[in-house]
Parts: C-alpha cells; structure tokens; sequence
C-alpha cells in the first residue's frame, strides 16, 4: 500500500472546484490538528474533470471530535458512526479513517463503547493506509490533502484511473462475497465514466451474481436509483444483464424479456433512453416512472395469463396481476410505497387513457399522475404502431381548446362506435360491466 503523491502542481485539483462547505470543514479539521482529505468520488471525479456529486471527507479525527468541533453535527450510522455536518440542505459526510475489523483486539484507536455503553465491534479506526485498503476500487482510494494541496493515491488508484481501469482492492472474490453490493457499484462506475472493468475484477461477477440475493431490500432499493436514475441508465442495464446481475436485482422483468431481445427489453431500454435523456436537459425523473416501465411486462403476462388460465376478465386479472407483480418485486428490491402507488397509478391510466368517450377525458386530465400516465402511453405507442393513434389524440385533446376538445371527443366516440366499443389497441379491454339498474321501489 505505498502510496504515490502528486504535489499540488502536478494535478489539475483547484480548491474553487471544491464547494465552500466542504472546505470550510477541511480546514477546520486541519487547524485543530487532525488529519483532512477530501476522499473517493470527490477527489476521482475531480481528477477526470467531471462534477463531483458530493464531497466526503476522511478524517484521523473520531466522531466525537468531529461532533465537538461542529455545532451544526450529528452522528450517523449503527454499523460504523460517520457525522454528517449539516449547511441547510448540504450535508458533508466526514468519516473516521477505518481499520480493520480482525485487528479488533490491539487496534489502539478502538473505541470500545458508544456512548449508550454498547460495544461497537465494527468501529476500528485507522490509519489513512488501511483507510485505503477497505475502500472498494482503486480509483476510489485517492485523497486530497487539505495540509499541502496534494493528492494521495493508494494501490495504484492514480495509474489506473489514467488508464481508464477499474480495478477492485485486494483479492476480487473476497471482496465480493464481503459486499456483493460491490458488483453493482463496479457496473454503476463502470457506465458511468467510461472506466473498463479489469479481467480479474470482471472474472467472477457471473458467478456470484446470486448472493445480491442476500442484501436487504431496501439497501438494493437505493442502490437501483443509483444505477438506473444517475443519468447513465441504458449503459448501466446494458451492463447489468451482460453480467448476469439483472436477474437477482429484477427476476420478474429478467423472465419476459427472455434473451433481451424482445419487445420489452426494447420497451425498457427506451425508458432508459428517455431517462436519461431527461436528467441531461435538468428535468425531473421519478424511480416511478422507471419502475413503471420495468415491470409493465411481467404485469401484461400475468393479466394475459390470468385471463387465459384462470378465466378472469381483464380488469381482474390486471389487479391482481399488479399486486403479485409488486408483491414479488419487493423481495428483491424494496419500493417505497410512496412510489409503488405511483406505479399503479400510471398502469391503472393505460386502460383508462382507452375511454375516451362522454365527460371521461375531461375528467382524466385531472388526474394528479395524468401526465406520468399519458408519457407513458407515448412511449409504448413508440414499439406499439396500434397505440399511435391514442397517442396523438391525447396529444391534440390536451392542447385543444375548449370547444375543439368537445369535437375531439365525439370523433372518438364514433370510433368507439364504430369498433363496436372496442378500442384496436394491444391491452384487452373489458367491456363496462353495468350492474342491472335497481328497480325503483314503488
Ligand atoms: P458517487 O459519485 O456515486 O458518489 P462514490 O465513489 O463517492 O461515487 P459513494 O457511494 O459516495 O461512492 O461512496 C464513497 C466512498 O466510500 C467510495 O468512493 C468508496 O471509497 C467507499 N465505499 C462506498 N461503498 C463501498 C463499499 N461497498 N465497499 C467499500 N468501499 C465503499
Ligand atoms: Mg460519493
């Protein structure tokens, strides 16, 4: 672990690419005698010229002094404690160097009681070495020195990231079956840069694929945000199914897309597309929408086969096809509730985007997820030629005035009519199912 230093004009690292907050925190740690770099995603997408998302910092100092140096602090975390130091809404994630865990018993830094007088096993701190030997890549192992302006790179992490190569710390194995998180982060980066994962990170990904199947739900939850909605989505899946690592995250998706060939693998990489597009012009993305897209295949297999197979009508079948689709889902991946409503919300507009007819589309613009569900009829109408005449209708019914909106809407009432009440479009429909009318009472 022999570390390689750039001094500070042998990097093109400046401290005005480095937001105030985060240097405010750096040079208070320095003062006090304490140890300060800026640490990992900071300091390597600085280096490749890009906009870090956010800075974290590594510090010699613990969190209890971190925590009495800032007022504006709290300690986080149950495993390991990090403080967050909070600006409003910027919070600067300062971490404790880390040891490691089997140096339990001489490590001198430990600290052996949390302040509730619980024993935290996993709190071994560090030197800036060992710091560097627990963190995942190589890339991610490079630290900026607040004290001289260098920048302090760790297992070849400097020489890598030049040669645009991701390179995991230590044996890969071992660390995967550590973190199998680490499969994902080594895809997400991956896309995400242009870095070309190395052959011995790469060799045993396929295999152990399947221990994601041990991370807790709702870990994944947000590990999948990352992936999908980080702007780099459609190189991420692309990525994800090569290494087999779509399936443990998503199985329900992975079956009906078969070999990645079909109509919804074409359907969700252009959701992808449309993502991704979106976070490049600063438009609003919700993991709804993406979660949507994802799995409207499984849910149109399983409303066809709960009609086909256990003689459901269509609207039934496409409940209780949500429900199992979702109900599975959630083993893997956990989705929040407040999306996952969402989600149904956009499936539930499909069949009714369908009724055209009377007051109902009026009424249907006014729907809070209106626009979710109307996009997403577009972008099915994109793969689906039959759904291209729908589309555009909601298209001109939305920016029609008042008066053109009521013509609009007995033209597709005579379409109704003249398709005998049934839309030419892929989803089944079923007709209204009208209760017999109550006989008034005398
Ligand atoms: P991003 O641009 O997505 O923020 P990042 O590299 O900063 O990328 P974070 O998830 O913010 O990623 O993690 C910060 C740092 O913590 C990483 O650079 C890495 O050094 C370390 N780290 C994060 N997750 C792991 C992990 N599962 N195993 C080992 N080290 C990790
Ligand atoms: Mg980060």
């Amino acid at each position: 672990m022999q570390p390689v230093i750039l001094t500070r004009d042998q990097h093109g690292i400046s401290r005005q690419q480095i937001s105030d907050n985060a240097l405010k925190v750096l040079y208070r740690l320095n003062k006090s005698g304490f140890e300060a770099y800026l640490v990992g995603g900071g300091v390597r997408d600085l280096l490749l010229g890009r906009q870090p998302k956010d800075f974290d910092i590594a510090t010699s100092a613990t969190p209890e002094q971190v925590k009495q140096l800032f007022s504006n602090s709290r300690l986080v975390g149950r495993r390991f404690r990090l403080a967050h130091i909070l600006f409003g809404r910027d919070v600067i994630e300062v971490a404790t160097f880390r040891g490691h865990h089997h140096e339990v018993n001489n490590n001198k830094n430990i600290s052996s009681q949390s302040s509730e007088g619980m024993l935290l096993r996993d709190n071994v701190y560090g030197t800036i070495e060992e710091d560097a030997e627990r963190r995942d890549f190589s890339v991610n192992a490079l630290y900026y020195n607040i004290a001289d302006f260098s920048v302090v790179g760790f297992a070849n992490g400097l020489k890598d990231l030049e040669d645009r190569r991701l390179e995991l710390i230590g044996d890969p194995e071992t660390r995967y079956r550590e973190d199998p998180v680490r499969m994902i982060r080594a895809v997400r980066f991956s896309a995400k840069l242009g870095l070309t994962i190395s052959a011995r990170t790469e060799a045993p990904i396929r295999d152990l694929a399947p221990l994601l199947g041990d991370i807790p739900a709702a870990r994944l939850f947000e590990e999948t945000l990352k992936l999908l909605l980080a702007g780099y989505g459609l190189e991420t899946y692309r990525q994800l199914q090569q290494y087999g690592l779509f399936a443990p995250l998503f199985p329900e998706a992975a079956e009906v897309m078969g070999q990645g060939d079909n109509d919804y693998h074409k359907f969700l990489e252009l959701a992808l597309t449309n993502t991704d597009e979106r976070i490049a012009q600063d438009l609003r993305v919700t993991p709804a929408f993406l979660y949507a897209a994802l799995l409207w295949g499984p849910v149109e297999t399983r409303t066809q086969q709960f009609m086909h197979e256990g003689g459901l009508n269509y609207y039934d079948a496409f409940l209780l096809a949500m429900d199992e689709v979702l109900g599975r889902q959630v083993k893997s991946v956990a989705i929040p509730r407040r999306f996952s409503s969402v989600v149904r919300d956009i499936w539930m507009l499909q069949d009714r985007l369908t009724k055209r007819s009377g007051k109902r589309p009026h009424r249907l613009l006014e729907h809070p997820k209106f626009r979710a569900g109307y996009d997403f009829l577009l972008l099915r109408a994109e793969l689906d030629p039959r759904l291209k005449e729908l589309a555009d209708w909601w298209t001109d019914f939305q920016l029609a005035n008042p008066v053109d909106r009521q013509q609009l809407s007995r033209t597709a009432q005579a379409r109704h009519n003249q398709f005998g009440g049934e839309e030419p479009t892929k989803a089944p429909r079923k007709r209204p199912r009208r209760r017999p009318r109550k006989k008034k009472e005398a």
